[in-house]
């Protein structure tokens, strides 16, 4: 979450009324209890230790220490329990990792807490509560009141806080569910601890706080362990998302979409290393998108062999000095942690994860084992969303002209005429040509002649094909030429080249047939119909139909060998409208 300048003057101008007020006010107009200060020591090493312990339940971090903060409250009153959590806050700040600046933070749960604990303390004096009471029932009415006052505030300025940062905060969440039940939890030994304290003094701490810090180091333990199965079952999870991708891009994306939800990072890259010099950036994760054009991080083009980065193992470098190690890449100013894995496939190192952080230690080492089962199923991913677009790639093509086939050109067809009603080009011409009397070759010189012919005239079409241009074979002997910002006028001039050419060319052929296999020089005529976008029309299909119509009744019908336009076609208006023509 990213915090505007704006915004942390705004927090330290508000932290700047609230806390001197709600210092000054706990402090002179509530009672303050006398204070035993080794008990308030004791008490403040426990808060600490139980707050640097927080446990996860399910990716929810929930900690127990609340029940101090509710004692010292009914011990010694709001002032004393105002300052412990702020001192208690103050200490913790540099204990955790954010990425918020320091001091904002530090203002952001100083009025949070302030707030907190004014509010609810002002609710139990005002309704008769009064601290150091010792009668077992309205203590434990007054306490009651107390504790779910403090904790509704305390949501309430969480969601407050949210709201101001434009993200939202449910009160019915996990985490706000997770904090009333352990208000609910821990109140009764608060209260226990209270009543004990009067009559035992600190040794009641030996009844209370360390048998609750055992439980709590229990639980951790057990549900570290469990930490490690969500782990594996949330990195299957991800495996089985990475396999249901196909294309090589597809499976970069989720792969770093989802591999945010295991390791918290800023930016993420994928790095090509096949050719086993130069390290090429293949997509990055960068301001909270996906992009292939990555700006934050630059490779030097040269990989050496000493360059620091580890073609074997996973390394996360916590300071600038050791980012410095790895030469051959160059980070933002900003980063602080940086993770680097290979990706490994058939013990070959494929390329490399990089991963980068603006918080110091953002990378702990309990990532190192997730993240290799991670690049793991990715290098399996990858080779099989590149096997799979090889396959489509073939698929899209003829075996015997190695021009593309017509599944390929009914796609490209439908991807130009989308294009043109985005008003992305002006016009649109399509060419077909069709052999003529092929039949005729094929029975007189074998299928294997026919098919050298084919190829030889598939050579010849491409050399009529500009960068944009598409050629395919369409069926048979047909072929279809698509030509973007092509003119109908510009069309006919190519075809009547084409057709030009081809009459005027001896194909070169070895029959099959006859027994003779020398080669033996023929000469084809072909038809060919032109039709063009918007001058005959709007849609795919539409244009097709028309190329074909103007094959067969102007040129093969006229007598072939000739180009067949269909003529006194008018210019169709181009869809204002957002719906496409379908195509
Ligand atoms: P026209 O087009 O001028 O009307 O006469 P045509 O003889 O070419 O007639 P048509 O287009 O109907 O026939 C196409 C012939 O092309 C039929 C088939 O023998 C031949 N043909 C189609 N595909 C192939 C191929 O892959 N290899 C070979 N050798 N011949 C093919
Ligand atoms: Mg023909
Ligand atoms: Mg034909």
């Amino acid at each position: 979450m990213a915090v505007s300048k704006k915004q942390q003057v705004l927090m330290g101008l508000l932290w700047v009324v609230i806390f001197p007020l709600v210092s000054y006010i706990s402090y002179s107009s509530f009672l303050i209890n006398k204070i035993n200060w080794t008990n308030l020591i004791l008490l403040f090493a426990l808060l600490l230790i139980m707050m640097l312990l927080p446990i996860k339940f399910r990716n929810v971090s929930v900690s127990f220490e609340r029940w101090i903060t509710f004692t010292i409250f009914f011990q010694y009153g709001l002032f004393v329990e105002f300052v412990f959590i702020q001192a208690a806050m103050f200490f913790l700040l540099f204990a955790e990792k954010s990425s918020l600046p320091i001091n904002h933070k530090f203002f952001v749960n100083s009025i949070i807490f302030s707030i907190t604990s004014f509010v609810s303390a002002y609710i139990f004096y005002a309704s008769g509560g009064t601290i150091d009471a010792l009668k077992f029932k309205e203590t434990i009415m007054y306490a009651l009141l107390y504790a779910v006052i403090y904790t509704i505030v305390n949501n309430l300025l969480l969601k407050i806080y949210f709201a101001l940062n434009k993200r939202t905060y449910s009160l019915y969440s996990k985490e706000a569910t997770w904090d009333y039940m352990l208000t609910l939890i821990m109140i009764p030994f608060s209260i226990s601890h209270y009543f004990l304290d009067n009559h035992f003094g600190n040794q009641s701490l030996l009844l209370i706080g360390i048998p609750i810090l055992i439980v709590l180091l229990t639980i951790r333990m057990y549900t570290n362990s469990n930490s490690l199965y969500d782990q594996l079952s949330s990195a299957a999870e991800i495996g089985h998302e990475l396999a249901d991708q196909l294309l090589f891009d597809e499976v970069i994306q989720t792969f770093l979409e989802k591999l945010k939800d295991v390791v918290p990072y800023h930016q993420a890259y994928i790095v090509d290393f096949r050719s086993e010099r130069s390290l090429f950036p293949l997509m990055g994760y960068e301001h909270g998108k996906i992009t292939k054009h990555v700006k934050e991080i630059v490779f030097l083009e040269e990989k050496t062999e000493d360059d620091g980065l580890n073609m074997e193992h996973i390394r996360i470098y916590t300071n600038k000095k050791e980012m410095q190690g790895l030469q051959t890449i160059q980070f933002s100013d900003e980063v602080e942690t940086v993770l680097t894995a290979p990706i490994i496939r058939n013990k070959i190192t494929e390329g490399f994860l990089i991963i980068t952080s603006k918080n110091r230690n953002a990378c702990s080492t309990s990532f190192i084992d997730m993240i290799e089962i991670l690049t793991g199923y990715f290098a399996v991913s990858l080779e099989k969303a590149r096997y799979f677009e090889n396959k489509l790639r073939k698929s899209e093509r003829c075996g015997l002209t190695k021009l593309h086939n017509y599944r390929y050109l009914d796609r490209k067809l439908d991807e130009n005429v989308v294009s043109f009603h985005l008003q992305k080009m002006e016009e649109l011409s399509l060419i077909i040509l069709d052999i003529d009397y092929f039949k005729k070759i094929n029975d007189q010189y074998g299928h294997e002649s026919g098919n050298q012919i084919l190829l030889k005239l598939a050579n010849l079409l491409r050399t009529y094909q500009s960068e944009q241009d598409i050629i395919a074979r369409y069926g048979g002997e047909e072929f279809v030429f698509i030509l973007p910002n092509c003119s109908k006028r510009e069309a006919l001039k190519i075809a009547e080249k084409m057709r030009k050419e081809v009459a005027q060319t001896a194909f070169e052929i070895r029959p099959d047939l006859s027994s003779n296999t020398e080669v033996i020089k023929i000469n084809i005529t072909i038809s060919l119909g032109v039709a063009s976008i918007p001058n005959d029309a709007l849609s795919a299909r539409e244009i097709m139909r028309k190329a074909d119509r103007a094959l067969y009744i102007y040129a093969k019908q006229a007598g072939r060998n000739k180009v067949g336009v269909l003529e006194n076609q008018r210019n169709y208006e181009r869809t204002k409208t957002q719906t496409l023509p379908i195509v």
